[in-house]
Order: C-alpha cells, then structure tokens, then sequence
C-alpha cells in the first residue's frame, strides 16, 4: 500500500494505492486507488475522486509517452505479457501514437487470454494468443510487460530480446518486485520515470544508477537523446510516479467544472466565525 503525494504551485494530490497480486483469486481488484486534489493557498480539499481507473490510464498515457520518444517510429507490432487489468489500458494507449496492426500476447491465466481478446477483438487487425512468453514476444516492436506477482521474476530474459525493441516494463513496481534480470537491463538504454523512486521500486533495483540513461522529462525536454539508431533496444521502467496522477487529478478537477460532473459533498465545517470550531459540538 502507496501513499504518492505531489505538488505544483496551485495544487497538491495525493494517491493512495495498493498493489494485491492474490486479490484477483478472491474476486477483488489487484490495484484500486483513491485520490484527493487540494488547493495549496488555502490547503482546503477541492475533489475526491475515485482512482482505480484513472491509474489505468495515466499508466497507460505514460507507456505511450515512453514509447512516443523509445520504439521505434515504425513500430507496429506490440507484444504484451500480462492480460489482466491493466492490459487493454495499454494497447489503447499505445494504439494513439503508433498504428498498430497486430497484437500478440500471453497470460498464465487463459481466461485473462479470453478476456483481453473479446475487447481487443475489431480493434487491431492481427491478435496472437501465445503459449509462452518467448512466442509472444519473437518479432514484437514494443513489448509490455503487465505482470503481478510478488517476487523477483524473469518474464522476459535477455536473449529473448531483439535490436530495435522497446520494452515497456510496468509490472515490477514494488521492492522486491521485479520482471527482467540484470543481465536483460545490460543490453538496453534504460529510461525510468524519477531515478531515486525508481532505484527502490524499480527494475533497476538490482543493478544500480549506472544502468540507467537518462529519465524521461530529459528526453522529452531535449536534453538527452532517445532512440538514435533501430538496433539499440530501448527499456523504460516504469513505477508510477506522484507526478502522473497530479495530472490525471488536474485534468479530470478541470473537466468535471467544464462538464458539472460530480457532486458537491460538504465535509469541511463550514463556520460563521472560523475560530470557533468548538462551537460546531452544539450547533443544531
Ligand atoms: P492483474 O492482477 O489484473 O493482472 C496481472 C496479470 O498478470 C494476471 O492476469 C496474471 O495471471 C498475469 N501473470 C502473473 N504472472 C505471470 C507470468 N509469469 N506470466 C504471464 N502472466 C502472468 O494486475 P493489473 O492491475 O493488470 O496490474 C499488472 C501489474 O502492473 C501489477 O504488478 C501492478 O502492480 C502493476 N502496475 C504498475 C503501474 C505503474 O505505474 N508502473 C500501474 C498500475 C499497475
């Protein structure tokens, strides 16, 4: 269970969040997640706002933010391990930046499988359900991994890697928590979102700073490069960062005004005199 607070210069968030692989087994979500947006001058709460979804697609929005400025331009292929919650967020996502035509993909769990091709099913031409995660990912332009499980795990290992990848690594977001070894990172420019979150929490827990590029707002912003040639492969670790759902928080406090969606909730004591709080004990 995450607490990830952020602020800018009029608002601050937070996200509370959890990450529970056995859940699914009991009929619950693995991630669910609250929010709350304040104003920082006054410090009163302006939204509550329900998160699970909205986790979903900032983590999508940020895989296709990495891949914008990691995969290759001409990518069209993407391979994702790991149907479960998360996984559709994902190619749609995805979907927006590049005009993918085929899908392949693969899942411990069939019924994940079945799941994540009835939504998939119309919109990408070319859906492979695979048998294993090496036939899943041979070929692939961009790979996902969406995983859970609470462990050090190799989903994908090194030699199943191939020039001009990009692997999109979502799924290990935790300590202890990790989808690739060192020695798959060894062969790809690594990217993270923040370096001292992602050196806990990430894939390169296990490998140091030294392993890692650059973070993305350096890319984004010019000042370091990205991909430079369609050989090298590409890695971004993704962990979630406070940053990202700040934004979603934004956005969706500045679309529910735009659209009136929402309900006014008074939680705050509102007081005729603000210094007698006491008083409210007696108040009718
Ligand atoms: P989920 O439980 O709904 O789905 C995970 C899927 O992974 C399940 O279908 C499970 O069967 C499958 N799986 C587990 N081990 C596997 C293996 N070895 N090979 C193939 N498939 C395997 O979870 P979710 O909500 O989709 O989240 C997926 C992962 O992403 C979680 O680990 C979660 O913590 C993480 N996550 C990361 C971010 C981020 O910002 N980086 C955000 C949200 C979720």
């Amino acid at each position: 269970i995450e607490l990830m607070p952020c602020s800018d210069d009029k608002y601050y968030a937070f996200k509370y969040v959890n990450g529970h692989p056995k859940n699914t087994a009991e009929g619950k979500l693995c991630v669910v997640a609250l929010g709350v947006l304040a104003d920082v001058d006054s410090g009163y709460p302006l939204m509550e706002c329900e998160m699970t979804l909205l986790t979903a697609i900032r983590t999508a929005a940020t895989a296709a933010l990495g891949a914008k400025y990691l995969a290759r331009k001409d990518s069209r292929h993407v391979a994702i391990i790991g149907t479960g919650a998360q996984a559709e967020f994902q190619i749609a996502a995805l979907k927006t930046v590049f005009p993918l035509t085929k899908v392949s993909y693969y899942d411990i769990d069939a019924a994940a499988m079945r799941k994540f091709h009835g939504h998939m099913d119309g919109d990408i031409d070319v859906l492979v359900p695979c048998d294993s995660v090496a036939t899943a990912v041979q070929g692939a332009d961009i790979v996902v991994t969406a995983t859970a499980s609470k462990q050090k795990n190799i989903i994908v290992s090194a030699d199943m890697l191939e020039p001009g990848m990009h692997i999109h690594a979502m799924g290990g977001d935790c300590p202890g928590k990790t989808e690739f070894d060192a020695s798959a990172l060894q062969r790809c420019k690594v990217v993270v979102e923040y370096i001292e979150q992602s050196m806990i929490e990430g894939e390169i827990q296990d490998c140091g700073r030294e392993a890692v590029h650059a973070e993305l707002w350096e890319i984004v912003s010019g000042f370091k490069a990205g991909r430079q040639n369609d050989d090298e492969i590409t890695f971004f670790d993704s962990v979630g960062f406070a940053v990202e759902d700040l934004s979603i928080l934004k956005l969706i406090y500045q679309l529910s005004e735009q659209e009136g969606i929402g309900e006014m909730t008074y939680m705050i004591p509102d007081l005729a005199n603000p210094k007698d709080l006491y008083g409210l004990l007696f108040s009718p």
